[in-house]
């Protein structure tokens, strides 16, 4: 087969006008970014506010290995798939991080025939979202440093700034770097640090902002530093930076129009980590397919336990969405590692004995949409090697363990119509009844907030907060945060807190080291292990790969 690269070269693109119009978009609506990439304005969200809702379609997936188990492939599918079966669907998906592409996982535009377009495009750069987000967030940390060299009227405790700069690389060298080094002409010196942009509460504004007045309002409810004479909070409004940062921002925050290999609509917009943040594209690209499609089709980063739990908790809290429906994305090969089995040519009695007791994390992720009140279809994502029975076990497998649905998804080899099953599945478990729920109020207390997720979700017995974490539970909830929902950070391997962990692990003790605030995004991270908000490049990182041929076309994305 072709690589993903080839068959987006060879892709025969629609003018992205052409996608707008057919959405039904004005031409005054549209700013296209060259021949193949749009913005859309959000004055759309108010025209269109009448219109009747699409249905919300969320793409989840089980516990992942490194390699990624295509859900961003299973949503261009099931988008291209109800598009073959006459339906009208939005897909909305996150923008690439430079970070991954030349990293070690890639791009992020799906696979093989179910891919979304321009993809060198998308995957390099895209319409300049993540680059305006570093500057915003740069911006503000150029006035934190000024603002203590100035006479520092705020009383910044120079040891208690919590602000970082941010780019959009892996560069390790960043992490702990001293800065202002040089004399009294470039400030005091400091030690302080970078993160991917993706890690940026700045991505995490963005992506959960209504609309500019309220991203405005977000980035100026910032907390940047804390203060010398009790300890008191200093915002980015407090910096005067807010109103500069939502300038910069004034483009990033509308949704980018790209289209998938068989012409359907995909609206990629913004980024965010599925650790300090919610993990999944805009609620403003959200709201904006909401009124534009039959379907959104929109993909939560991780497996279900972290990208869906904050779709749900964080963005349908905050932006009032109720959604129809869920599909767990689940690879034979992820199953068989959930057992322990990581050779793909293990003989057929081992193959098949590990497939079955991996299916047991499909069974809790299963098991946790259902718990949201939500139908769950489960897609097993067909990969090279998979086998008739193998596929067959999975699928009869995930309807025992009480899903509603169940198919192969085809779509890599065969594009929407692979995925036309998957589709029919889903737009039967969309017409179900169903009773969807968040899992706690805002007003329960920040204590019970992390023990009903780490419960009802994680499956934990119980929950260890260390002193720290005590610590900040009674702070916060002193400081009138503790409406704020919550956003575990937590790692995506395991569904406990040990990345060891695999399958369907019982009896465990959800630990909380510490608890951060994000004022501006609005909500509390409760740290259940180390998280990365700068990864590395490995030996061999992707970049190696990625080259020019001499008729300037590109080489080794993927
Ligand atoms: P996720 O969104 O779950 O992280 P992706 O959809 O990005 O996963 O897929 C991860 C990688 O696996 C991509 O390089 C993609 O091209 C590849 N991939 C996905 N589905 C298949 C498949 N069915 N067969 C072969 N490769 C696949
Ligand atoms: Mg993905």
């Amino acid at each position: 087969m072709k690589s993903n690269l080839e068959i987006a070269q060879e892709a025969d693109l629609q003018p992205i006008d052409d996608i707008a119009s057919s959405l039904g978009l004005l031409p005054e609506e549209v700013e296209p970014y060259g021949r193949y990439k749009a913005k859309i304005t959000l004055s759309v969200l108010e025209r269109l506010s009448d219109r009747p809702e699409g249905k919300v379609i969320c793409v989840a997936g089980v516990t992942p290995t490194k390699a990624g188990e295509g859900k961003t492939t299973t949503a261009v599918g099931l988008t291209q798939g109800l598009g073959h079966i006459g339906k009208n669907p939005v897909l909305c998906l996150r923008e690439p991080s430079l970070g991954p592409v030349f990293g070690m996982k890639g791009g992020a535009a799906g696979g093989g025939y179910t891919q979304v377009v321009p993809m060198e495009d998308l995957n390099l750069h895209f319409t300049g979202d993540i680059h305006a987000i570093s500057a915003a967030n740069n911006l503000l940390a150029a006035m934190l440093d000024a603002s203590i060299l100035h006479g520092n009227v705020h009383k910044i405790d120079a040891l208690q700034v919590s602000w970082r700069r941010a780019v959009d690389i892996n560069d390790r060298a960043l992490r702990q770097i001293t800065i202002a080094q040089g004399g009294r002409a470039n400030g005091y010196p400091r030690e302080t640090g970078f993160d991917i942009t993706a890690a940026s509460e700045v991505m995490a504004i963005t992506a959960v902002a209504r609309d500019l007045q309220d991203l405005r309002r977000r980035l100026g409810a910032i907390t940047v530093a804390h203060s010398f004479d009790g300890g008191k909070p200093v915002t980015a409004e407090d910096l005067g930076a807010a109103g500069a940062m939502a300038v910069l921002l004034k483009d990033a925050i509308k949704p980018n129009l790209i289209q998938t290999l068989e012409g359907q609509p995909c609206l990629m917009h913004c980024g965010p980590f599925a650790n300090i943040a919610h993990g999944n594209s805009s609620l403003i690209a959200d709201l904006m397919g909401m009124r534009l499609g039959d379907y959104v089709i929109t993909e939560s980063g991780f497996g279900s336990d972290m990208g869906m739990e904050k779709f749900f908790d964080i963005v349908c809290r905050v932006g009032g969405l109720v959604p129809s429906a869920v599909v767990v994305v689940c690879t034979i090969r992820a199953l068989k590692h959930h057992a322990g089995l990581e050779d793909p040519n293990a003989d057929r009695p081992l193959a098949r004995a590990a497939l079955e007791t991996g299916a047991n994390n499909m069974r809790r992720h299963i098991a946790i949409v259902k718990e949201f009140g939500l139908p769950c279809v489960v897609a097993i994502n067909r990969r090279p090697g998979d086998t008739n029975e193998e596929v067959e076990i999975a699928r009869r497998l995930a309807l025992e363990f009480g899903a509603d649905g169940a198919e192969v998804n085809e779509g890599y080899e065969r594009g929407g119509e692979g995925a036309a099953a998957l589709a029919r599945a889903v737009v039967e478990a969309a017409e179900k009844p169903s009773n969807f729920g968040l899992i706690y109020r805002d007003e329960d207390p920040i204590i019970d907030k992390i023990s009903a997720v780490a419960r009802r979700v994680y499956g934990a017995s119980d929950v260890y907060l260390y002193p720290e974490a005590e610590k900040k539970v009674a702070q916060y909830t002193r400081d009138g945060l503790g409406n704020l929902p919550i956003c575990m950070a937590k790692t995506q391997y395991s569904l406990s807190a040990d990345p060891q962990l695999l399958n369907a692990p019982e009896n465990f003790t959800l630990p909380v080291r510490d608890i951060r605030a994000y004022t501006g995004a609005g909500w509390l991270v409760p740290l259940c292990g180390d998280i990365m908000q700068m990864p590395g490049l490995g030996k061999t990182p992707a970049a190696f790969d990625v080259d020019l041929e001499a008729d300037g076309r590109i080489v080794g994305l993927f």
